[in-house]
Order: structure tokens, then sequence, then C-alpha cells
């Protein structure tokens, strides 16, 4: 029985994370359905991995539903141990990326591969054991701050869960609350704040230590100390890891390996920072209206420029 229920239970941990960060909350069933289309083709073996794995996005193509396109010709790569960052307005594709990266939905058309190898070709379970998701709003169990830690590698021991805290920077907040690493957290136990849950989140996934990371950052506007930590803290977890990060605040984009400028399904602009400063395109305009943003004290984002 209790083989049966780690991995139920696991499965019902994951699906409330990517309901939250990744899909709609009333699209929740029809991901369920979907899920169940998208099987292990019969000759599937698990996923090879021998250190970073690189990603590759080849001409991907992608509609939810076939009248109506989403994702056109979409080609990148996320080099071994790299990042790549995803910026563009609400709705262009981001998380659309993310999710086909998880393998939710099969593509029209192209193809996806991990260390060279098509993810429609390997196990859902070694694809998912691969890929670790610091989403936007991250769920906590009714249960302690350890056990919501220790989640993301089940077993683990107390130093283990105390280290990567600390990592995620959450430690000397749990070790202020009377009861530490055994107080309750969630909706009848102490309430954390979207920054701390998504620390909470990132010590998950340390502890996880898949070699693939989607980041989701979140959308809520922040002030600038806290989107110093935020930015600390994701050149944490994202240290020698494969990394899409998806992007709602152009600062935590700066040092990426690579920006992709999304617009309508399509990549707009590409490159590095400064390169897409010098193009002097949408992704400069986004910069300069975040810039301003700042100037007048307003927070700035992504989602905010109107492009
Ligand atoms: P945001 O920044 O607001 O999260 P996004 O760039 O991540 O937006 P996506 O969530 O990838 O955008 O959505 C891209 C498009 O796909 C949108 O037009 C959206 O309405 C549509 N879409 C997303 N999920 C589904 C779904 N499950 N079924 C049908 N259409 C969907």
């Amino acid at each position: 029985m209790i083989q049966l229920y780690i991995p139920l239970n696991f499965l019902g941990v994951l699906y409330r994370e990517i309901k939250q960060s990744l899909v709609d909350l009333d699209r929740m069933f029809t991901l369920m359905d979907k899920e169940r289309e998208v099987a292990d083709a019969p000759d599937a073996a698990p996923l090879q991995l021998a250190g970073e794995p690189a990603v590759r996005f080849e001409q991907v193509r992608f509609a939810y539903d076939p009248a109506r396109p989403i994702l056109q010709d979409v080609s990148f790569e996320i080099p071994a141990g790299k990042t790549v960052a995803v910026v563009g307005p609400s709705g262009s594709g981001k998380s659309t990326l993310a999710r086909l990266l998880f393998r939710f939905y099969d593509l029209q058309g192209g193809r996806i591969t991990i260390a060279g190898q098509d993810i429609r070709h390997v196990t859902q379970d070694s694809l998912r054991c691969a890929i670790g998701i610091v989403p936007q709003d991250t769920v906590l169990f009714n249960d302690t701050v350890e056990y919501n830690i220790a989640y993301g590698r089940p077993g683990a021991r107390h130093d283990e869960v105390v280290a990567v805290a600390q990592a995620a920077r959450i430690h000397d907040f749990i070790a202020a609350t009377p009861q530490g690493y055994a107080t309750r957290v969630g909706e009848r136990g102490l309430k954390l704040s979207g920054g701390e849950k998504q620390r909470v989140a990132i010590a998950r996934t340390l502890l996880k230590n898949p070699p693939v990371l989607i980041f989701d950052e979140a959308t809520s506007a922040l002030d600038s100390a806290n989107e110093r930590a935020i930015q600390a803290e994701l050149a944490q977890v994202a240290r020698n890891k494969t990394t899409l990060l998806i992007a709602h605040r152009l600062s935590t984009v700066v040092d990426a390996h690579e920006i992709l400028v999304m617009e309508a399904g399509r990549i707009l602009e590409r490159g590095r920072h400064s390169e897409l400063l010098a193009l002097n395109g949408r992704y400069a305009q986004m910069w300069a209206l975040q810039q301003s943003g700042e100037a007048d004290g307003s927070e700035g984002g992504t989602e905010a420029a109107p492009l």
C-alpha cells in the first residue's frame, strides 16, 4: 500500500505545483486528461544522462487546439549547465515551452531533445525525474516545514534539509520560529509570504538536484531588496544546471547565456543582454520602460510593458 501511496502522493504534488505555476486552475482536469493521452512509446527507454545535458527545441510547432496555432517554428538550445531566459508579453507562449519540455503535450511538428534524446522516445518517469520546477506560487502541505522541504527527496536526512534551506536562504527564518523545522505551515499553520514559499520550493529543488531546471519567476512586484535576494537564490539553484528561466523581470535575465524575446508564439529577437540592447528593438524598448519604471519608483516587469 505504501509503495502505491508514495508515487500517487508525488503525482498529486506535481499536479498541484504545475496547476499553480504552469496551467490555469480551471484547466486542471483538461491537463489530467491530456496527461493520459501522452503515453510512453512501446520501446521507450529511460533517459540516459551523464552530467548536465543540453536541451534543444528544434523547429517546434504546437497548438492546444488545432484551429489556433500557438508556437511556430521555435528553435533554441540551452547548452549543458547554462541558462536561457524567455521574456515577452502575457500569452506569448513562455509557459507553453515549459509544459512541452515536461511533455504534458506532444508536438505537432519538430522535436525536443535532452542530451540528444527525443523526449517522445524516453519514459515519462525518467524525463520528469530529470527536470525540477520552481513554480511561481508553490503549494505547501499542511505539514511541517521539514516535511515540505524533504518532499524534494523523500527520505532525506535532517542535516540535508538544513543544508538546502541555508542555500535557499530560508534557514534563518525557519530557525526563528518557535518550533523551527517542526513548525506546521500551510493553510492550517504558519502562513508564508510568496517569497518565502518560493524559497521552500528552491530548497526542495536543491534536494531533488535535477540536472534540468525550469524556473517560473513570480510575477508579483518586488521591492529591490527582495528582487536582489531572488536573483541570488536563482543563481544558487541554477548553478551548473541546464535552466529554462521564464522571466517577468528583465533584471533577472541580464546574465543569461541567451535571452529569447517571444511574441505571439515566435521568437522575435534573441541574443545576450548587451546584444539585444544594441539591436535597439523590442527588448531594448522593454528595458528602457523597466528602467524608467524603477526611476519613478514603480515596480517594472515585462508584463507591465505595453508591447
Ligand atoms: P503569461 O506570461 O501570462 O504566463 P505565457 O507567455 O506564459 O503567458 P502561455 O501560458 O504559454 O503564455 O499561453 C500561450 C497561449 O496559449 C495563450 O494564448 C493561452 O491562452 C493559450 N493556452 C494556454 N494554455 C492553454 C490550454 N490548456 N488550452 C488552450 N489554450 C491554452
